[in-house]
């Protein structure tokens, strides 16, 4: 008898733990779609200053840091939370020490990871405005991929962050640049960092690329689609820098720029004719679209 009431407590502790974690699960949908590149592990680096490159062999994720606590941008996947834990703490920093989280927009490949990582550091999450409902609800309202549900866990913004908005920390001092189309609150962030010989201007660009359902006539959620990815080409044309990198490692060419192991050389990352020639390809794409969905 005992044996058998400890069995059915087992048993009804054990489907109590089991539907409350099939509840938690099932409020998220599987992502559209993932790529290996997505998932595989990278060998973090210092690429300029106190900027680190803390992400995924695909997934741009960005570690500055201040005597003040740290900046961290993107996270990647949810599965690569723990990766980029581990990419933080052997550059030597304490992943506790996180004190902003910011995302170049609210896309499942870029802020999956932002719920744990925010209750791992009690960080400070800060979104531009036009994407905070898509980071609350877990992509449920983004006009691509919302509707069925939520892609990955929400998380409420602490900050909402707007066009030319600073955020800072310590000596740091980010300028936001809402460059809107691939969602309503992407951003670009613009930064100067110093090493041991100068001052760079650093370009995180949210390079405004398209998805195969955008349709630049106006989507159901997102009317001014079409004008708004004419505004981000022309206001990312403008910019200028020293160095550019992006949300996607593959935008800015990091692996034919940089091999794992590679001494400090911010040099390789000065590359106006990379980005020009990026943002070209990409705008063509735009205009053929735009002949083919005129607004
Ligand atoms: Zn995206």
């Amino acid at each position: 008898m005992p044996y058998f009431k400890t069995s059915i407590f087992t048993l009804a502790i054990s489907a109590c733990l089991f539907s409350t974690h099939q509840t938690n699960a099932q409020k998220l949908i599987p992502p559209p779609f993932v790529t290996k590149e997505w998932q595989m592990e990278y060998k973090p680096f210092r690429i300029v200053g106190n900027l680190y490159y803390v992400g995924t062999y695909d997934l741009a994720c960005y570690l500055i840091t201040t005597s003040k606590g740290h900046i961290l941008i993107n996270t990647g996947l949810a599965e690569s939370v723990n990766m980029i834990k581990s990419n933080v703490e052997s550059l030597g920093f304490k992943f506790s020490d996180i004190k902003i989280l910011l995302a170049t927009h609210a896309h499942f490949d870029h802020v999956a990871g932002m719920a744990d990582i925010k209750q791992m550091t009690g960080a400070r999450m800060m979104i531009n405005e036009r994407d905070a409902r898509a980071l609350a609800d877990g992509g449920n309202s983004d006009f691509v991929f919302g509707g069925k549900g939520s892609t990955f866990k929400p998380v409420k913004a602490d900050r909402l962050l707007h066009d030319n908005d600073t955020v800072r920390l310590d000596n740091m001092q980010i300028t936001v640049l809402n460059h809107p189309g691939h969602t309503q609150g992407a951003n670009s962030f613009l930064f100067d960092v110093k090493d041991e010989t100068k001052t760079w201007r650093v370009l995180i660009a949210n390079m405004p690329s398209m998805q195969t359902q955008t349709n630049l006539a106006g989507m159901e959620g997102y009317s001014d689609i079409g004008k708004d990815y004419a505004y981000s080409f022309a206001a990312l044309k403008k910019l200028q820098f020293d160095i550019w990198l992006s949300s996607h490692a593959g935008q800015f060419k990091l692996h034919e720029k940089h091999k794992p192991d590679d001494p400090y050389n911010p040099q390789v990352f000065i590359d106006r004719p990379g980005y020009d020639e990026t943002l070209g390809n990409l705008e063509k794409l735009y205009l053929q679209r735009l002949n083919r969905n005129p607004q």
